[in-house]
């Protein structure tokens, strides 16, 4: 594999579902219970060591609205991976991220390293979609797939992790 990658990743899935809050996590270590709406798209950056490599993110981090849709490909395009992220409490959020993951497997890098986030996985209670279901999915459709929780942070340094390896490894 190769030592030192950059690596474009990119953060798709409803308004609401959490993309801000994971790359917070990841990025600082923070939770806000109140995070702002993205207007648009933010980036960030942040470097990981796997094994004996490293891998720089420059994360995409985009809003998610129906009207912000058509800017989706200027974040995906030539984008080396892709966090599809739902909200475990949200049904209709989980269709909404199947939906990305096509659009992504139609326009985006055939080469691309994907994974599903079902997050707010802190929230058991007012759980609607079984991991059960999701991990099904993930699995017809290649993706590496984790329930995560931006909240506790679980699981959040793991989904990168797995993605720096994979990427480490091609
Ligand atoms: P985005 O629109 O996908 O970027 O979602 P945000 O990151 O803005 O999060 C939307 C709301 O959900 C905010 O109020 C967050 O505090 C909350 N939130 C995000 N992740 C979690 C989580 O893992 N658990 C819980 N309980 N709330 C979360
Ligand atoms: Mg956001």
């Amino acid at each position: 594999g190769n030592n030192n990658l950059n690596a474009k990743l990119v953060l798709l899935g409803d308004m609401g579902a959490g993309k801000s809050s994971l790359v917070l996590r990841f990025v600082k270590g923070q939770f806000l219970e109140f995070q702002e709406s993205t207007i648009g798209a933010a980036f960030f950056s942040q470097t990981l060591a796997v094994n004996d490599a490293t891998v720089k993110f420059e994360i995409w981090d985009t809003a998610g609205q129906e009207r912000y849709h058509s800017l989706a490909p200027m974040y995906y395009r030539g984008a080396a991976a892709a966090i599809i992220v739902y909200d475990i409490t949200n049904t209709d959020s989980f269709v909404r991220a199947k939906k990305w993951v096509q659009e992504l497997q139609k326009q985006g890098n055939p080469n691309m390293v994907m994974a599903l986030a079902g997050n707010k996985a802190d929230l058991e209670d007012k759980r609607k979609v079984t991991a059960e279901e999701a991990r099904l999915y993930a699995e017809e459709n290649g993706l590496f797939f984790t329930e995560t929780s931006a909240k506790t942070a679980i699981n959040v340094n793991d989904i990168f992790y797995e993605i720096a390896k994979r990427l480490s490894r091609a």
